[in-house]
C-alpha cells in the first residue's frame, strides 16, 4: 500500500511528552554562581546522615548520583564541592518552569520539582510536528529560566520517559509510533519501569537481557515466574502503557518516592529521604491549591517486600513540616531491622484549599502561629538556603 500522501504524524494515537530538567538543583546553582560552572558539585548537606539530592554532570563520571548517601559520594568524588540545597528557591524556579509547560498543554502531570508529563495530543495545529513541539518547549524554557531541559516524545508515558533519559543532557528525542519497538528492543532490561535491581537479577537468571528478549518470551511463562511484574513488563516491552497524563488537581493522591542508590537501615537513615519527599509533595499540593488530610509512608525492603502505614492529618495541611512530622510518627510503626531500598511519602484525601476546615478555636490559633512561622522559614530558606534554617526536629 502506498502511503506517500499520509503525513507521518497521522500515526500518533496520543502525543505524550516527558520533560526533565538536566541536573536541576546543580544547574540552578551553576546558573546563579558562575564560579561553580564546570565544577563537580554535590547538592546536599555535608552531614553524615545526609543524602545527595543532585550531582552536577561534572561529578557523575565518578559514579555519584542522587539519593546516594553523602558520605559515599564524598569518598567517590573527594574533589566535589558540597553545596547546601535551597529548596524554597528551587520551588520558585520550578514554578516558573511548570507555568511554561502549562502554556503548551492544559494536561501537565508533575512528577517532581523538575520533571513532568505533558499530553500534547491534538496540538499539531498549534505547534506543528512532535519534533517542533519539543524544540519549542526547550527554547521557551531556556528563554525564561536559562536552564536546559531534556524532552522525550512518544505515544505513551513509558516510552516518552525512556526517550528523555536517553537524550540527556540537553536531549530531544522523538520516537515515532512505528519505530517504538525498534527503539525499545535493543535496550537493557534495566530500562523497564519498575524492574529495579532485584527484578533485573530475576530476569537475567531467566536468560532475558534486553527488552526485545522480554517481548519475544511467552507472557504466560513470565507471569508464572514473576507474577504481576511479569504481565507489567511484557506490556511495556511492546510499548503498551495506557496510563493517562493526570494533573495533580485531578489526582486522588500525590506521592514522591525514591529508589535509593544504597539500601538504608534504621530510623535515622530513612529520615532524610522522607524529608526530601515531604518537600516535593508539599510543593505539589500548594501548586495545585490542595490540602491533604492523610499521609502514607511506603517502604520497600531489600527483599522486595512493600510495607505501608498511613494516618489522618488533622487539620489538613500542605506544609512540608506537617507532612514530615506525620511521617516521622508513622515511621515508628514499621519494623526497621531490614535494610530498605525505597522510601516514599504520599498525601491523600485531598481537598480544595478554599473549603472551610472544621476546627476548634485552640487549633485555629495554634495553626495561625504555625503558618506565620512557615512563611518566615520559607523566606529565610529562599534567601539563605534551607541549611541555614534549622527545624526544631533537627536540633536534637
Ligand atoms: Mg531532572
Amino acid at each position: 500500500m502506498d502511503s506517500i500522501d499520509v503525513p507521518k504524524t497521522s500515526a500518533w494515537s496520543r502525543i505524550i511528552m516527558h520533560a526533565d530538567m538536566d541536573a536541576f538543583y546543580a544547574a540552578v546553582e551553576q546558573r546563579d554562581r558562575p564560579e561553580l560552572r564546570g565544577k563537580p558539585l554535590l547538592i546536599g548537606m555535608d552531614h553524615p546522615r545526609s543524602v545527595v539530592t543532585t550531582a552536577s554532570y561534572e561529578a557523575r563520571p565518578f559514579g555519584v548520583g542522587s539519593a546516594m548517601p553523602m558520605a559515599v559520594a564524598k569518598r567517590k568524588c573527594p574533589q566535589a564541592l558540597i553545596i547546601p540545597p535551597r529548596i524554597g528557591y528551587y520551588s520558585t524556579v520550578s514554578q516558573q518552569i511548570m507555568t511554561e509547560f502549562e502554556h503548551f498543554s492544559p494536561y501537565v502531570e508533575p512528577l517532581s520539582l523538575d520533571e513532568a508529563f505533558l499530553d500534547m495530543t491534538g496540538a499539531q495545529r498549534l505547534f506543528g510536528t512532535p519534533h517542533d513541539m519539543a524544540r519549542a518547549l526547550k527554547q521557551e524554557v531556556f528563554r525564561k529560566v536559562q536552564l536546559r531541559v531534556s524532552v522525550g516524545v512518544a505515544c505513551c508515558k513509558y516510552v516518552a520517559k525512556v526517550a528523555s533519559d536517553l537524550g540527556k543532557p540537553d536531549g530531544l528525542l522523538v520516537v515515532e509510533p512505528d519505530d517504538t519497538l525498534d527503539f525499545l528492543h535493543p535496550l537493557p532490561i534495566s530500562r523497564l519501569w519498575g524492574v529495579g535491581k532485584h527484578g533485573e537479577g530475576l530476569l537475567l537468571a531467566l536468560g532475558l537481557r534486553t527488552i526485545g528478549d522480554v517481548a519475544r518470551s511467552d507472557p504466560k511463562f513470565l507471569v508464572e515466574r514473576l507474577g504481576s511484574l511479569g504481565a507489567h513488563i511484557f506490556a511495556l516491552s511492546l510499548g503498551q502503557d495506557p496510563r493517562k497524563v493526570v494533573s495533580d488537581r485531578e489526582a486522588q493522591s500525590i506521592g514522591s518516592e525514591d529508589t535509593l542508590a544504597v539500601d538504608v537501615r534504621g530510623y535515622e537513615a530513612i529520615l532524610p529521604h522522607l524529608l526530601h519527599a515531604a518537600d516535593q509533595v508539599a510543593w505539589r499540593l500548594r501548586r495545585a491549591g490542595l490540602i491533604a488530610h492523610g499521609v502514607r509512608v511506603k517502604l520497600k525492603s531489600a527483599s522486595f517486600k512493600i510495607h505501608t502505614r498511613q494516618a489522618v492529618l488533622r487539620p489538613g495541611s500542605h506544609n512540608a513540616d506537617d507532612l514530615y512530622a506525620a511521617a516521622q510518627t508513622l515511621l515508628h510503626q514499621f519494623d526497621l531491622r531490614e535494610p530498605m531500598r525505597l522510601v516514599g511519602l504520599t498525601a491523600y484525601d485531598m481537598r480544595d484549599q478554599q473549603l472551610p476546615v472544621q476546627e476548634d478555636l485552640f487549633t485555629s490559633a495554634d495553626r495561625r502561629k504555625r503558618q506565620n512561622l512557615d512563611v518566615a522559614v520559607d523566606s529565610l530558606a529562599q534567601r539563605f538556603g534551607r541549611g541555614t534554617v534549622k527545624r526544631g526536629s533537627d536540633l536534637h
